[in-house]
């Protein structure tokens, strides 16, 4: 597997590129901009993106899709409830002075479906409580570490959880009590040695959330 995480977009927002060693196929999860250079680690890299997809649409997270989307032809996915705030991403950008092309969704996802690309399997959990309904995807892969290939399981969570915090639920739609329990239901049943890769900052692990994280501690 192929993965590579990239700080893009006004936000610094992690872009996560997923790619199949084999097929060459790949997912974006959230093109939040510098769309130049996600191409370009696509080019280097000899993938070709098969979904566009967004763990929520707040407008930091989203503004790189149009342009993606043109350079690539691939389908945008999201949740039904997500995909109107896609088509009022610059309005809401322009509140932050900031600005961000608005995009809409070709495809809709939601929990229990099954995300193929090449051999890799992203299994789409309903995160929400930091937006309207806000995604995370769980999938398994072989990644290079400490020297050694190793198989792991991996969650992508946008917003919904960081390394020692979680999600701001003061925005339209959140909701911290369901937020939380998603997180326990959802993310902490997963393995101790879970790779936790969240919408900012750095990644974690399931283990080391359960332990430390404030919000969480039981
Ligand atoms: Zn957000
Ligand atoms: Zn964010």
């Amino acid at each position: 597997m192929i993965i590579n995480m990239l700080e893009v977009g006004p936000l610094m927002v992690n872009c996560y590129i997923v790619g199949d060693k084999q097929t060459r196929e790949a997912a974006v999860f959230d093109p939040a901009g510098n769309v130049d250079l996600i191409s370009k680690v696509l080019s280097q890299e000899g993938l070709k993106v098969k979904y566009i997809i967004n763990t929520h649409s707040h407008w930091d997270h989203v503004g790189g899709n149009h342009e993606l989307q043109e350079a690539t032809g691939a389908p945008i996915l999201t949740h039904r409830d997500e995909a109107p705030a896609l088509m009022t991403t610059s309005e809401r950008a322009s509140l932050f002075g900031s600005s961000s092309d608005n995009s809409e969704a070709s495809q809709f996802i939601e929990e229990g479906d099954v995300i193929e690309v090449g051999s890799i399997r992203f299994e789409v959990l309903d995160l929400r409580g930091h937006s309207p309904a806000g995604l995370g995807f769980a999938f398994d892969g072989e990644l290079e570490l400490d020297g050694s290939r190793q198989r792991k399981k991996l969650v992508i969570c946008g917003d919904a959880l960081f390394a020692g915090s979680i999600g701001r639920t003061d925005f339209p739609g959140g909701d911290m009590g369901l937020l939380l329990k998603n997180i326990r239901s959802k993310i902490f049943i997963l393995s101790d040695d879970t790779l936790v890769l969240p919408g900012h900052g750095p990644t974690s692990t399931v283990g080391r959330e359960k332990k430390f994280n404030p919000f969480l501690r039981i």
